[in-house]
């Protein structure tokens, strides 16, 4: 099958609007852009650099960026963009701003960070087109890595989840997998709840306490020594081995598909919070729901890094970012799981479904359908 008939397995009535593929001779700049829905407003998603980053990658990332947008109530539809080339090797400035020069005509497309990029990224890219978000300090931005936007949203999460199990925040034992721009702020916030982190990975591996591991100090050694696995009052484990540590929360917070068929039957915790984009196959995630595990989506539970994203964009401060992950997370989350329990549902099909609901609802708005 070519790569038109592939991308378009994705097609569906609310999207994607535009599939655009870059290519800069001079320096051969390769990129995908995808423009899934803009009922609600400009698109709002990020730039991924990765050497492996593919149309139909981007074209799920989009789609799940409409849904996170509009459940976040953010007056913006989804896109996402892939720049095919390795941030670690390449001059990213030159890229960086030669991807933003092909945006500049997508004006209902407005870039933000993703992984691979970062503020200084999305500096460049409103030099070029002046349409960015995710900026650095000095041009209004708030730094949303800095301030853990995205792992206070999964706090907040947990928050509303434990009152629907049985499940208490302070003393529960906290595993996390990743420990970098999300996995380790939410180690703070969980912390601050009386959360017990047992395990913390990196793709370095795995260190473990059952006791508990001092949050502060074990971040100190990761940004110190660059892996978790330096941290001295602990068991060193492989990466994966901390799926196996029986736990209370499980935090995903690195790669895709972590949890799949070939593995869901093995953890042991009580509930997951969905961090990373797309961490669980969608099988696996009922499989762990029938099994007792409740498990927040993605799209609900990481949106603290796109509304704080989004309050930037429209002039707004850090506590109003704070205020906002607050409100609508802990919304959200409710509106779902009381949906989930009252009507026997999965998780995810409740959530795909309200958010479809409001996007089909915005497209009215606009006459579209
Ligand atoms: P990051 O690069 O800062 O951190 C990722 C961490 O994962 C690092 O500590 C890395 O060592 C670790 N890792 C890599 N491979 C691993 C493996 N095999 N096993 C265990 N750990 C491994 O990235 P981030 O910004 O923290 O993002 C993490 C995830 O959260 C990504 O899926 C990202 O798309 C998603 N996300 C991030 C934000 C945000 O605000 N940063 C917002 C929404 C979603």
């Amino acid at each position: 099958m070519d790569l038109t008939n592939r991308v378009f397995e994705f097609a569906d009535d609310i999207g994607p609007e535009k599939i655009v593929h870059l290519y800069e001779p001079r320096s051969q700049t390769k990129a995908i852009v995808v423009i899934d829905n803009v009922a609600a407003g400009p698109a709002l998603g990020g730039v991924r650099m990765a050497l492996d980053v593919t149309t139909t990658e981007v074209v799920r990332l989009s789609r799940s960026m409409t849904y996170k947008n509009i459940m976040a109530g953010l007056p913006h539809g989804g896109g996402k963009s892939g720049i095919i080339a390795d941030p670690k090797t390449v001059n990213k400035e030159h890229v960086i701003r030669t991807f933003a020069r092909g945006i500049n005509s997508l004006t209902d497309y407005i870039p933000g960070p993703d992984m691979g990029t970062d503020e200084t990224s999305m500096a460049y890219v409103y030099d070029e087109t002046g349409r960015a978000a995710g900026l650095p300090r000095e041009l209004g931005g708030i730094p949303l890595d800095e301030i853990g936007a995205t792992a206070y949203g999964t706090a907040v999460c947990a928050d509303i989840a434990q009152e629907y199990i049985n499940l208490d925040l302070n003393g529960a034992r906290l595993t996390i997998e990743g420990f970098g721009n999300v996995g380790k702020p939410a180690a703070r916030f969980f912390a601050e709840r009386g959360a017990i982190l047992v395990g913390a990975s990196d793709s370095n591996g795995t260190i473990y306490n059952k006791n508990g591991l001092d949050v502060d100090d074990l971040i100190r050694i990761k940004e110190t020594t660059g892996s978790v696995t330096n941290y001295k009052d602990g068991e060193v484990l492989e990466s994966t081995d901390l799926l196996m540590i029986s736990t209370d929360i499980f935090l995903p917070a690195a790669r895709p598909d972590v949890i799949n068929e070939g593995n869901s039957d093995v953890i042991d915790a009580g509930l997951i919070i969905e961090a990373a984009n797309i961490p669980i196959t969608e099988k696996a995630e009922k499989i762990l729901h029938d099994r007792g595990i409740l498990v927040i989506p993605d799209f609900i539970a990481n949106a603290g890094g796109v509304i704080t994203a989004s309050v930037e964009y429209h002039g707004g401060t850090e506590t109003q970012a704070f205020d906002r992950i607050k409100y609508s997370i802990s919304r959200n989350t409710k509106e779902i799981l009381d949906k989930v329990y009252s009507e026997n549902t999965y998780p995810r099909d409740t959530a795909v479904s309200i958010a479809k609901q409001r996007v089909l609802r915005a497209m009215k708005y606009r006459e579209w359908i």
